[in-house]
């Protein structure tokens, strides 16, 4: 087996992994803050620590696993307030559709679920520390961590915070304070919206103490890999380091791992381009699961992703290989015995895939390393090589693969069907396919023909071709 070799954030390189104890990783994964359904980019970031997890498990780890719902912030009360409903029941819908989506993914659930709305007493808990220890400071009715206190401030992302400039916005707290850098661990109550009434004032907790004491609770004050998406390094995480470590003087986590970017199109993710997709809206386009966790889970979390509608269909046929190749293992009819050197050649193709995921979870080398194997056993059945004897080994393998991608079994429309949409059977109705050519229709007319070819790919993409004939009429038919 390989040393197993993850990219550290802290210190920025890539490093042996060594968990505390030999044979248990705890974790914490930033999960979402639940007052809108999560997009691909979010899930880019849970597809890839849970490849993380079923990894780790694969080596023989135990897991404890924490993942959070932040449930409470700066908009979720307000919306609740201004809806008229208590928070618990403004995030539920928002919670569970969360659920929801990791099932379908098959991002497997963590040890812990844990919502921060159940934790304010482990919050206040560690602002006293915090204030014992002189770290903090009052401001109307708030309580604000100093950062000129921890002088390691920005060690996780090497951001230089000294030129940072009063007024300059670092957080999305809008409170008085010191110092611009310096951020919120309890905020004053506004009025109408919902506080706590604690030891330490009334308010609600700022959302980085959330995660400080959250994590610690269950995992103790040290943890071994602390996950999220590179956008909550700083300032997320480097609150996380310096309110922890503040409060027990031990190092907080002693690997920090963060997936990159994720693109749509080239372009960056936003709802003002049009390019903003949660899973729903990919499941109401007739794209499955399987294609979609495959797609995200494909390339290595430390390259930023560029998700394209092209990439998720050939995702889509992917999976459809790996599940043909299963089925003619399992089906097929084979002479007996073994096939010269097929044993020898499935261990290697075992020793690349877990070398891939040693290698700081290169998961598109693991996915070579099966891709070859499939390959190469179709050739040999399609010449009559393959043994029957051979077939317990490579489903061993397929097994093993299966544990950490999680895209062999053909389950896709039961669980659309759970989320409510049916099974792609006949594609698109064709009123809106005749909807779809009209927009293209005029798209053309005022010559924008970004904008048609678009449609056109669309269609292509979603099974419909389209022909212009010579009158200018457009014919179309089902692929
Ligand atoms: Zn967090």
């Amino acid at each position: 087996m390989n040393e197993i070799r993850f990219h550290n954030t802290l210190g920025g390189k890539v490093e042996a992994f060594v968990p505390q104890k030999p044979a248990e990783v705890r974790m914490y994964t930033c999960g979402p803050t639940v007052y809108d359904y999560a997009h691909i980019g979010n899930f880019r970031t849970f597809v890839f620590q849970d490849i993380l997890r079923r990894f780790l498990k694969l080596r023989g780890f135990k897991m404890k696993h924490v993942m959070n719902l932040t449930d409470v912030d700066d908009r979720i009360i307000a919306n609740a307030a201004a809806a008229g409903v208590s928070i618990r029941d403004y995030t539920e819908k928002f919670a569970q559709a969360f659920f929801d989506d990791c099932k379908t993914l098959s991002i497997e659930a963590p040890e812990h679920w844990i919502r921060a709305t159940d934790h304010i007493d482990d919050m206040v808990k560690l602002i006293e520390r915090l204030q014992k220890k002189s770290f903090t400071y009052p401001g109307e009715g708030s309580i604000y961590y100093r950062i000129a206190k921890f002088p390691q401030y920005g060690k996780l992302s090497n951001i230089d915070v000294t030129g940072i400039q009063a007024g300059a916005r670092v957080d999305n707290d809008r409170y008085e304070k010191e110092s611009a850098r310096d951020f919120a661990l309890w905020k004053a109550p506004k009025s109408g919206e919902h506080f706590w009434d604690t030891p330490i004032g009334k308010g609600r907790p700022g959302w980085h103490i959330e995660c400080s004491a959250m994590a610690m609770k269950y995992l103790g004050e040290t943890l071994d890999i602390h996950t999220g998406g590179i956008d909550l390094a700083f300032p997320h995480h480097e609150n996380e380091i310096a309110q922890s470590e503040a409060a027990t003087g031990k190092p907080f986590a002693r690997y920090w791992m963060h997936s990159e970017h994720l693109l749509v199109e080239g372009e960056k993710m936003s709802k003002s381009l049009g390019n903003f997709y949660t899973l729903r809206d990919l499941f109401a386009k007739g794209y499955k699961p399987s294609a979609l966790r495959f797609a995200l889970a494909s390339v290595p979390y430390r390259k930023q992703l560029n998700f394209t509608f092209d990439g998720l269909q050939q995702a889509a046929s992917s999976v459809e290989r790996l599940r043909n190749f299963a089925a003619r293992l399992a089906q097929g009819k084979f002479p007996a015995g073994n096939q010269k050197g097929m044993a020898a050649r499935i261990g290697e193709a075992a020793e690349e895939f877990d070398a891939g995921l040693s290698d700081d979870l290169n998961t598109a080398r693991a996915l070579a390393a099966a891709f070859d194997l499939l390959r190469e056993t179709n050739i040999a059945m399609d010449k009559d090589d393959f043994r029957q004897g051979d077939v317990p080994a490579v489903q061993e393998f397929l097994a093993n693969f299966n544990r950490i991608f999680a895209v062999m079994d053909d389950n896709d429309d039961e669980r659309l069907r759970a989320l409510g949409f049916g099974p792609k059977e006949s594609g698109p109705a064709d009123a809106e396919i005749e909807k779809l050519i009209a927009d293209r229709q005029s798209a053309r007319q005022r010559r924008d023909f970004a904008a048609s070819d678009r449609i056109r790919k669309e269609l292509a993409d979603r099974g419909i071709l389209i022909e212009d004939s010579k009158d200018g009429s457009v014919r179309w038919k089902r692929k």
